[in-house]
C-alpha cells in the first residue's frame, strides 16, 4: 500500500505497483522533463578489493532529484522510462556523466547498470559507437553492467552484440547473478568477466546455510570460468570475513559507505587511501 504521510501530503511509492495509473501518467510526464530540468544525478558506490582492502572500481547508481516528491528511486522510475522508451535518452545520459566523472577518479573502471530493453534496441550498438568515435566516453573505463535476462530473448543476438561492445573495449558483469530465469550457457561468453552475487544471497551469510551454500556455488561457477566476483550488499563483518574465506575478489555494501555523489566519494577515496596505506605500513612492520 502506498503511504500517504508523506512531506506535504505528497505520496510517496515503495514500488511501481503502487502507483495508480494517474500518478503513474504525471510521474512519466515529469520524467519527459527531468533530463533538460538537470533532476537526474549520479552515486557512486566503491567496490573493494578485498585481498588488499583496496578501492578499484565504483558502481553509478541513479538518482531522480524530484522538485516536490525529493528522491525519487530508481527502482520506481526505471520501469517507467523503461516502459515509455525513455530509457535511451536516460541510459546515454548516465554514460556521459560518468565518462566525465571518470577523470576526476583514479579508478580502474565505473561500473554502469544497463537496461535490457535499452540493450535489445536495433539501434542500441549504433549509439554507443557513436559515443566511443566522437570521444564522448572511454569504453576502457567502462564496465556494462546487465542482468541475465538480456540472455533469455534472444541469446545468439546478445553474444554478437557483446562482442561488439567487446572490441570497442568495454568490459562486462552480470547484475544480480542467480535471481533469472536463463540457463547458464552465457557463462561460456569470453567477454563476461564478473558475476555480481545478488544481496540476496549476501543478506544472510552467518544466518542461513543454504545461502552461504548458494554464496560459495557462485564463487565456484565464476573462478571456474576465471571470472571474478562482485559481492553485493555487504553490511557486516561477518559477510566480509566469510567472502575472503570463500575467495570472492569484490566487495560493495553499506559496510564501506552507501552510495555517494561524486565530490564526496572523492574524498572518501582519499581518507580510504591512507587509512589502506596505514594499515599496509602496519603489517609490514618488524615483530
Ligand atoms: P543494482 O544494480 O543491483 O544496484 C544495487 C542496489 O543495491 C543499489 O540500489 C544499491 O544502493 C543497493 N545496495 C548496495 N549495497 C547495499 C547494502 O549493503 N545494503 C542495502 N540495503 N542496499 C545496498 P539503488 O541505487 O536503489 O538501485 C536499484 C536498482 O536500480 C539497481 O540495482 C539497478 O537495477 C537500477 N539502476 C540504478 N541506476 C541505474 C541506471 O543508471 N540505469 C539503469 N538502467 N538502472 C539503474
Ligand atoms: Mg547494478
Ligand atoms: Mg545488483
Ligand atoms: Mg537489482
Amino acid at each position: 500500500e502506498a503511504k500517504t504521510a508523506g512531506k506535504n501530503g505528497v505520496r510517496i511509492f515503495d514500488t511501481a505497483l503502487e502507483m495508480i495509473t494517474g500518478e503513474k501518467s504525471e510521474l512519466l510526464q515529469d520524467l519527459h522533463s527531468a533530463i533538460e530540468r538537470d533532476q537526474l544525478a549520479l552515486l557512486y558506490h566503491p567496490q573493494i578489493e578485498i585481498s588488499t582492502g583496496r578501492c578499484v572500481g565504483a558502481e553509478a547508481l541513479l538518482r531522480w532529484e524530484h522538485p516536490r516528491r525529493g528522491v525519487v528511486s530508481p527502482d520506481i522510475f526505471i520501469p517507467l522510462a523503461e516502459e515509455s522508451g525513455l530509457i535511451h535518452e536516460v541510459g546515454q545520459w548516465v554514460l556521459r556523466r560518468v565518462a566525465q566523472d571518470c577523470t576526476r577518479l583514479n579508478l580502474d573502471y565505473i561500473a554502469v547498470n544497463v537496461s535490457i530493453k535499452e540493450f535489445v534496441r536495433s539501434d542500441f550498438i549504433e549509439t554507443i559507437k557513436t559515443m566511443v568515435r566522437d570521444g564522448e566516453i572511454d569504453p576502457f573505463r567502462i564496465e556494462l553492467e546487465m542482468t541475465e535476462s538480456v540472455f533469455i530473448e534472444n541469446f545468439e543476438r546478445t553474444n554478437e552484440k557483446l562482442q561488439e561492445l567487446r572490441e570497442m573495449g568495454f568490459r562486462f558483469s552480470i547484475d544480480d547473478f542467480g535471481t533469472g530465469y536463463s540457463s547458464l550457457a552465457y557463462l561460456k561468453n569470453l567477454s563476461i568477466k564478473t558475476l555480481k552475487i545478488d544481496r540476496g544471497f549476501v543478506k544472510d551469510i552467518g544466518i542461513n546455510p543454504n545461502d552461504e551454500v548458494l554464496t560459495r556455488t557462485i564463487i565456484d561457477i565464476a573462478s571456474h570460468f576465471e571470472m571474478k566476483t562482485v559481492a553485493e550488499g555487504v553490511e557486516n563483518e561477518t559477510q566480509l570475513a566469510f567472502l575472503k574465506k570463500f575467495g570472492c575478489d569484490l566487495a560493495q555494501g553499506y559496510f564501506f559507505t552507501k552510495p555517494i555523489p561524486l565530490d564526496a566519494f572523492i574524498e572518501w577515496l582519499g581518507r580510504r587511501c591512507e587509512s589502506v596505506a596505514a594499515s599496509d605500513d602496519a603489517d609490514n612492520k618488524p615483530e
